[in-house]
């Protein structure tokens, strides 16, 4: 069982369209929040049923989770709106109608959609999230029916456009400082610093094996130093780091 609630109007939220199984009449809509948290939830779902299918679990569907993040609402009543503000729902409607999904920047129309009339948000139980690697939808029962809605679907794209960047990878390549004095004769076929360079590193220079390991990076002053060994010669050298910029600048919210 689920209690409607308000949609957040800081949010950028989805409306989709919603079928039943009959022609029930005054069908829902479902307005879904698109907070990072909600986002990054719903991908991780898609990529956990992507793994599971690519695994070979070749009878595996899709995986369904109760969830209660959908706000399931009728059209709006917009009798008492102001001509302006009453095309604007009524066309968003229309397109959730056409398009089957569409997208709403924080603060657009929201407040006046969800606010002025809670008599529109509509009850239902046993709100089911359907997860396919190509995206979400819900499944849920009208409350005191057996009356299955089916929403639209949320692609994995459109997830992706709203949840959060991942974590800026560090801009760094492999680099060198030749502070050190000339090292003693390389074994024949090893790298030199410039092939390892080239090569981005990820390989031993002296007997060119990937089973190598890093220990933790130590910074200072855009430079980043990290020691790696060789787990198939017992080499040891360390990897040269220089910052090279940056990447994904957020202003703070109050700024932005
Ligand atoms: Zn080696």
């Amino acid at each position: 069982m689920t209690t409607p609630r308000i949609p957040d109007p800081a949010t950028p939220i989805a409306l989709l369209r919603v079928w039943d199984e009959r022609d029930y009449g005054d069908l829902p809509y479902v307005l879904v929040e698109l907070t990072p948290g909600f986002c990054t939830l719903a991908l991780e779902r898609i990529a956990l049923v992507t793994q599971l299918k690519a695994a070979g679990k070749h009878s595996l569907y899709e995986l369904a989770y109760w969830d209660t993040h959908p706000t399931w609402l009728t059209r709006p009543d917009t009798d008492a709106l102001d001509e302006e503000a009453a095309d604007a729902i009524e066309a968003l409607f229309d397109d959730a109608d056409d398009q089957e999904t569409v997208f709403l920047d924080p603060g657009t129309f929201l407040c006046t959609i969800t606010d002025y009339d809670d008599a529109r948000l509509v009850s239902v139980e046993c709100t089911r999230m359907l997860v396919t690697p190509e995206g979400i939808t819900w499944e849920t029962y009208l409350k005191h029916t057996s009356v299955t809605c089916t929403t639209a679907q949320l692609t994995r794209a459109e997830l992706e456009k709203y949840a959060p960047p991942a974590p800026p990878a560090p801009v760094l390549r492999p680099a060198f400082v030749p502070d050190q004095p000339t090292p003693e004769p390389l074994p024949a076929g090893a790298l030199t610093v410039d092939d390892y360079r080239e090569s981005q590193g990820g390989c031993c220079p002296v007997c060119k094996s990937g089973d190598i390991t890093g220990d933790s990076c130590e910074c200072e002053a855009g430079t980043v130093w990290q020691d790696v060994c060789c787990q198939a010669c017992g080499a040891k050298w360390q990897d040269v780091y220089f910052l090279q910029g940056y990447d994904y600048l957020k202003l703070s919210a109050k700024e932005a």
